[in-house]
């Protein structure tokens, strides 16, 4: 065994010592476990939460921890996992009991009886996750890494502590765990590990939709969400929790003609918005752009292969998706579904740009353009340098025309500039369906740029439209 390695200087919150003479004081042993040893190490900034083990009982301890602070913060506990939680300024910290763990076929919940510090450590899901710091002040900042983790961490590698067969049946959702993980620190995992997910890759189904979903929420706010979603399909993962993402894998070539892989397509529009933005909901935009190409996909000897209205089936397909995983059905899915309904939008105007395409496109996208705009430049994914240059700055000109059109004809957020009320005192009618097509009309004319989006000019077009319609103008009925 390798001298013991002391990480005082990982200590230096305040709150550390409070825990020490917590400790003391109910004579007991307790470490600090787990991520924030991992982000220490690793430098990855101040860590928000703090996990903390005891040889004894967890929530005797935070209580104890709980008195000795100014404020007495309120202690959370948790009965059924012996867990308890406190709040303190800017962390949380939660406390366990080590535990010994046995578990069943069916349930990812083991059976848990009391354990020493080591059998704590070995029910942990990685060697980096595993890392303890003691906090007794007699060996205050003694590191415990029976499982090699700090050499892991330097090598950058996901490893189980036990055999990952049984680590991963036993809590599959370790299995997104190690994805996710190798996404947000750009770690490998394992051979071995590798093969035991794939192996594995049916027990996912005993984890709830809620806990894949924040794994995958995890994925997709890294900075390259590719590589976990790569390994979500190498491990065969995926066909589970988005078949439709593998749907779009493969090149098919019909008469020397071939359209592109639209999965890995897929992942470079993701990893390119990734650049651009960190709203998740428009990197699963980017994810779920293209999935209505599958089921429209054709090919003829005229068109090649062509992906007619793959973009209204696709947003039809967000909500069965969105529904299936339990997502929020709310304005976050309706914007997904407005982005996959709108994604060629801008691209189809590129080449010719005219002012009443792009203010029928600001009208339509409303609040969401600059997010449209943002996933189309994430479309580009072309590798001829000529044509990467030539889309790219279409869409800088299809920009520009959206500024100069805005300013005059003020689309986006449209406010009809006639209201029905004012229709219906001009023609003293009521409430009928020739206001509706007045409405409509005016707003056709200056979304075609006929009449400019003001007052007068649609008032004076309301007239005329109203005429046309067989309606008599309220002023010329009084000099009959
Ligand atoms: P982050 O907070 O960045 O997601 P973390 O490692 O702190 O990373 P948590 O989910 O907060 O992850 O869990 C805290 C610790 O608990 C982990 O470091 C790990 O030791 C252990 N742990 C969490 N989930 C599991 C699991 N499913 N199986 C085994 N150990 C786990
Ligand atoms: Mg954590």
């Amino acid at each position: 065994m390798s001298e013991t390695k002391n990480y005082k200087e990982a200590l230096q919150h305040p709150i550390f010592n409070t825990i020490t003479q917590a400790a003391a004081s109910l004579t007991l042993d307790c470490y600090v476990i787990g991520g924030f040893v991992r982000d220490h190490i690793l430098q990855r900034g101040t860590a928000k939460d703090i996990d903390i083990v005891a040889i004894g009982s967890g929530i005797e301890l935070a209580k104890e921890v709980s008195k000795l602070l100014p404020n007495n913060p309120k202690v959370q506990v948790f009965k059924t996992y012996g867990t308890a939680m406190l709040r303190t300024d800017d962390i949380e910290v939660e406390f366990v009991g080590a535990r010994k763990e046995s578990y069943s076929e069916n349930s990812r919940n083991p059976t848990v009886e009391n354990g020493s510090l080591q059998d704590d450590q070995n029910r942990r899901d990685f060697t980096i996750n595993a890392l303890a710091i003691n906090l007794a002040s007699k060996n205050f900042g003694d590191l415990l890494d029976p499982f090699e983790g700090i050499d892991d961490l330097k090598s950058k590698i996901i490893r189980t502590p036990l055999d990952p067969d049984i680590t991963y049946s036993d809590d599959p959702l370790r299995m997104m765990r190690a994805i996710r993980f190798a996404t947000q620190l750009n770690f490998k995992i394992e051979e071995k590990s590798l093969k035991a997910i794939t192996k594995n890759k049916d027990r996912i189904k005993i984890i709830t939709k809620e806990r894949i979903v924040d794994e995958l929420h995890k994925i997709m706010s890294s900075n390259t969400p590719s590589v976990g979603f790569k390994l979500l399909e190498k491990t065969e993962l995926l066909d589970y929790i988005l078949p439709e993402l593998i749907a779009l894998k493969g090149i098919d070539e019909i008469e020397g003609q071939r359209h592109k892989d639209n999965f890995y397509h897929t992942l470079e529009v993701v990893d390119n918005i990734s650049e651009n933005t960190d709203d998740l909901w428009l990197r699963w935009a980017a994810l779920l752009h293209d999935i209505g190409k599958a089921p429209t996909k054709k090919f003829s000897k005229k068109a090649g292969w062509t992906f007619h209205g793959h973009e209204f089936v696709g947003s039809k397909m967000v909500f069965k998706l969105f529904k299936r995983l339990k997502m929020p059905l709310n304005e976050k899915m309706k914007f997904v579904q407005k982005m996959v309904l709108m994604s060629s939008r801008p691209i189809v105007i590129a080449t010719d740009v005219t002012d009443s395409a792009v203010r029928r496109l600001v009208f339509d996208a409303g609040d969401y353009i600059e997010e449209l705009m943002t996933l189309c430049e994430a479309d580009i994914t072309t590798k001829n340098p000529k044509k990467f240059k030539k889309y790219h700055n279409n869409f800088k000109i299809v920009r520009q025309k959206m500024i100069e059109v805005e300013e005059r004809d003020h689309v986006r957020n449209f406010q009809p500039p006639i209201t029905g009320e004012e229709i219906m005192k001009a023609f003293k009618i009521k409430p009928s369906r020739e206001i509706g097509i007045i409405k409509e009309a005016i707003k056709e004319a200056i979304l075609e740029g006929v009449i400019p989006n003001e007052h007068d000019a649609a008032h004076k077009f309301m007239l005329q439209k109203g005429k046309e319609l067989g309606l008599i103008i309220e002023s010329n009925k009084d000099t009959k």
